[in-house]
């Protein structure tokens, strides 16, 4: 059997230092914030991903990224000296080209890497939770992901990782990693679920009230399906764009429910599908949950206005 031990150490690896940049930027007074349609997009973004991408291409050159972010304009001749600054005072060598490497995706190949740079860019902005997610799929097969958490539960960094058939794992501060599974909870009326803060919509949470869940945790980026992994809560519903879902934002959660026991499809109960960037899904939402009720889940959802208008 095949074992991707190298890829997993350097997922962990470059969620690690990724997380020391984007706090680096996240500790200026200015986090030079500009605009990508109605997304934030800050300097912090191209700085992680930058990084990441190069340190990808050093390890694996041979191997494919779909990364987020892709611009050479905003990057300027100032915001290419913070960045410089950023990677000077964390000791951090770069020599390349930085718009290059920004957009730089490998060759075309059965083994891509995914990265977002920064999720959940509205609560990094505002100094609530944001994720660092990379993944990594074998034949558009999630194999391995690492997601960085900063300030989960009061500790500086979280970082959870999976490896398809080999579990969930995390770790807090720089302790070693311990396995994870979902919560056992089985009383829907006691489900703890997680919702958007930025992007939700108010079916997702009438749809839950109407199951007699009380218990509402809105929360920004990945974070949520590290809630449901490792047991703090049973339940997340995300509206999805069907035609702007992106693999990086869901792949490294995927897996890490799956593999800490729990479920996640679209809201029509389908399995997730990478083709390349994009996620192949059904239906306008995801549902991910412990595993224990989710066919229940899925036939409360089936006479749900949003299901019978889409
Ligand atoms: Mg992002």
């Amino acid at each position: 059997m095949v074992g991707y031990h190298k890829e997993l150490s350097l997922a962990v690896d470059l969620v690690k230092h990724a997380t020391k940049i984007t706090e680096w930027f996240r500790s200026k007074k200015s986090l030079f914030f500009i605009k990508k349609d109605d997304s934030p997009v800050t300097l912090a973004d191209f700085a992680s991903q930058i990084f990441i991408i190069s340190t990808i291409k050093k390890y694996f050159p041979e191997d494919q990224i779909i990364a987020e972010e892709e611009s050479s304009v905003f990057i300027n001749s100032d915001a290419e000296n913070i960045i410089k600054r950023c990677y000077t005072s964390l000791n951090i060598t770069f020599e390349e080209n930085l718009k290059e490497t920004l957009n730089y995706r490998g060759f075309r190949s059965k083994r891509q890497w995914t990265v977002d740079p920064i999720d959940g860019t509205k609560g990094f902005q505002k100094g609530l939770a944001y994720a660092i997610g990379m993944g990594f799929m074998v034949q558009a097969e999630p194999t391995i992901c690492a997601i960085g958490v900063p300030n989960y539960k009061n500790t500086s960094l979280t970082i959870f990782s999976a490896e398809k058939n080999h579990g969930a794992k995390v770790s807090y501060g720089d302790q070693n990693f311990t396995k994870i599974s979902v919560s056992n909870k089985n009383e829907i009326k006691k489900f703890r679920i997680c919702h958007s803060l930025h992007y939700n919509e108010p079916w997702v949470l009438k749809f839950a009230r109407s199951l007699g869940v009380s218990n509402f945790i809105p929360l920004d980026s990945m974070a949520k399906l590290c809630m449901v992994a490792d047991g703090s809560s049973e339940l997340y519903i995300k509206p999805m764009n069907m035609q702007r879902s992106f693999t990086w934002d869901f792949l490294p959660g995927e897996l890490l429910v799956k593999e800490a026991g729990g479920m996640i499809t679209d809201i029509r109960g389908n399995p997730i599908q990478y083709v390349n960037d994009r996620c192949k899904i059904t239906a306008p939402g995801l549902i991910a949950s412990n595993g224990i009720r989710h066919d229940e889940l899925l036939s409360a959802l089936k006479s749900n206005d949003i299901l019978k208008n889409s």
